[in-house]
């Protein structure tokens, strides 16, 4: 199938896009890589007259590291967080999950941004950034703001986000050196969004966690990030029985679906095995 038609803008400036968006309501909307937003359109899921491509804004592209925070621009595509050195020194976590993002080609178009804005529960970098604590900065007719990824998502495909508002970066608290992280991931074949995925992150002082933070993807109808199962973490010296702790405690808090990659038993049968991988590796790089 092919898009129904639309009129293309390309604007220069964010100011411009806002102004696109706002003037055409729920009748535009933004592109970035395209690779979640294009198939929605051919399988005429999302119906949009106008489209404002990303691409020459230079604001939007861009990774920093600067002291205690690393900036991702919104542009910045998969494949560049993979390639960049320095982001693997200061936040490993970000490369091993993008690596287990589809394959290199969706890679090298899909943007961070897109995927953390596009609100699908299969998408794996939200779980990530809700691990992570990071802050999405947005800006819309009304000025800018910033929303942490924790209180981000709302519903599949609804976000805190207005609809004229546009992502300009993701803001994230630099891990601590020595911060242990893993970020595990069911799926059916290579390619393919999580029957179940897990990040973890644990950071142990003098023999005892001290800090620890689990989010999960594709296990509701958005990310999960439980502070339930980082308070069974912290204080202990995160042995097998306090992982299996903190493994109850999140999957006391995930609402899975049943849909072609299994009925609900199985999901929370996987989601155990991601959430103990994904903590155990987290606690044993720690
Ligand atoms: C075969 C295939 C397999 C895939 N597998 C996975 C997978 O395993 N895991 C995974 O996480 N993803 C997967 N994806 C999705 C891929 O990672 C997408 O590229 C990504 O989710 C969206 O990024 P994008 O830049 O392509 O966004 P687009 O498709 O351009 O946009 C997605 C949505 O976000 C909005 N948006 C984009 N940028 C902004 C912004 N800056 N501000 C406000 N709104 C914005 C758009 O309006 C749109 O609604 C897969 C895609 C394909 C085609």
């Amino acid at each position: 199938m092919i898009p129904a038609g639309f009129e293309y803008h390309r604007p220069a400036d964010i100011a411009s896009a806002v102004a696109i968006l706002t003037a055409h309501g729920d009748g535009a909307r933004v592109v970035a890589g395209g690779h979640s937003l294009i198939p929605m359109m051919k399988l005429r899921m999302a119906d949009l007259s106008h489209l404002v491509d990303l691409q020459d804004i230079p604001v939007l592209r861009g990774i920093s590291i600067d002291g205690g925070e690393i900036t991702l621009g919104a542009m910045v595509t998969q494949h560049e967080l993979i390639a960049h050195d320095g982001l693997a020194e200061a936040a490993p976590i970000l490369r091993e999950a993008a690596l287990q993002i589809a394959d290199p080609q969706v890679r090298y178009m899909g943007t961070v941004g897109g995927n953390v804005a596009n609100g699908d529960p299969g998408n794996d970098m939200p779980g990530l950034m809700q691990c992570l604590d990071a802050s999405f900065d947005l800006e819309g007719p009304d000025g800018a703001r910033s929303v942490k990824a924790r209180e981000f998502y709302e519903s599949a495909f609804f976000t805190a986000r207005a609809d004229e508002e546009i992502l300009v970066r993701i803001r994230i608290p630099r891990p601590a050196p020595g911060t242990g992280y893993a970020y595990e991931k069911q799926k059916r074949k290579i390619g393919d969004y999580a029957t179940a995925a897990c990040a973890a992150m644990v950071r142990m002082e003098g023999g005892a966690c001290a800090m620890a933070s689990v989010a999960m993807t594709n296990l509701s109808d958005t990310p999960v990030w439980s502070a339930e199962a980082a308070e069974a973490l912290v204080g202990t010296a995160c042995g097998p029985s306090d992982i299996d702790a903190a493994v109850k405690a999140a999957l006391a808090a995930i609402d899975p679906s049943p849909d072609n990659r299994g009925p609900v038993e199985f999901k929370r049968h996987v989601a155990g095995v991601i959430i103990r991988r994904a903590i155990a590796r987290a606690v044993s790089r720690a």
